[in-house]
């Protein structure tokens, strides 16, 4: 896969939440730079809205997207 779409505007990729730099760093290659459609906020954008992306959600979070996802459909 290629780059995230939301790369620009994400709160987690531009370093907005709080979290240990070498773990986000990890997550950036691994979501954002590579398999974005696993995200968890990437899933809960596409399916029900960017609004509904809670500000505290880490891209490795994908039970609680489905949760959302579920509450929300
Ligand atoms: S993969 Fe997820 S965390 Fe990364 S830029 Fe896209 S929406 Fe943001």
């Amino acid at each position: 896969m290629s780059e995230c779409d939301f790369i620009k505007g994400c709160i987690f990729f531009n370093d907005k939440m709080e979290t240990k730099s070498n773990l986000a760093s990890m997550y950036k290659r691994k979501y954002c730079q590579d398999n974005y459609g696993n995200c968890a906020r990437y899933m809960v954008a596409t399916t029900v809205g960017r609004e509904k992306v809670p500000s505290d959600m880490f891209p490795n979070m994908r039970d609680k997207a489905e949760e959302i996802i579920s509450e929300n459909n």
